[in-house]
């Protein structure tokens, strides 16, 4: 299939959620607008490594503070744009497509709430939310930006089963966290506190440094080959 193979060769991890699987639970949560187009595709994207290697020294230099903060914004921009092509050929095939924004959502959907990246990927079965309330793949970790498409193109013989949380007793971002934003909790709503990484991200702020902290992305084991095998 034309499509498959240009997620393949496009993107660097996809899944494909079938929403009737969960239609009751999804339209209790978003409403009835959520299955009008039946298949979800997470499309995920790498950062660039060389600039997520370096998280560690970004509080001490801003120039590469900097450099991780445009990386963010660039690696969201490129995955747009790889979903945007997707999005395409899907329509050349006669299907609809509706690319959902980086809020989750799209005008062209009634929706109670947003229908995230971090829920498309999850009932595709490729990540799951790591304590640090970050997407987080079995072989990228967290380093990746995402983009959802929403569809009627048939692809249920592609679609995945929801993915369960691999952190287990890992604690690696609860402790490298500068802000004490994270607990060991098996629930991300419960773990991560947006309030308490907000303050964090604020103080360094006022004090003149650029508003990028991305310690909890970077020490992940997964995606993290040094600190994998430290933790072995
Ligand atoms: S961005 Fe920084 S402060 Fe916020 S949760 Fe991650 S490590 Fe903690
Ligand atoms: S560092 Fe450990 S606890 Fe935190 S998201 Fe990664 S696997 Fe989960």
């Amino acid at each position: 299939m034309r499509v498959i193979e240009l997620l393949e060769n496009l993107s660097d991890i996809y899944g494909i959620a079938d929403f009737n699987k969960n239609k009751d639970e999804l339209i209790e949560s978003y409403g009835e607008d959520i299955c009008r187009y039946p298949y979800a595709i997470a499309i995920g994207h790498k950062m660039i490594e060389e600039i997520i290697e370096k998280i560690p020294l970004t509080y001490n230099d801003d120039k590469l503070a900097q450099e991780y903060l445009d990386e963010y914004f660039n690696s969201h921009q490129r995955v747009s744009e790889i979903a945007g092509k997707i999005a395409n050929l899907i329509q050349e095939e006669g299907y609809h497509a509706v690319i959902l924004d980086v809020s989750g959502k799209s005008e062209e959907l009634n929706l109670k709430q947003s229908f995230s990246n971090k829920a498309s990927a999850n009932l595709a079965g490729i990540g799951w939310l790591g304590k640090n309330n970050l997407l987080t793949t079995e072989e990228f970790g967290p380093r990746l930006t995402w983009a959802t498409i929403l569809t009627d193109m048939p692809l249920s013989d592609y679609a995945g089963e929801p993915m369960e949380s691999l952190c287990d007793e890992c604690t690696i971002c609860v402790k490298a966290c500068p802000g004490k934003a994270i607990i060991d909790d098996s629930n991300p709503k419960i773990s991560y506190n947006p309030e308490k990484c907000g303050e964090f991200l604020f103080k360094r702020r006022d004090e003149g440094h650029p508003v990028a902290c991305g310690m909890c992305l970077y020490i992940c084991p997964f995606g993290n080959s040094k600190v994998e095998q430290l933790t072995r």
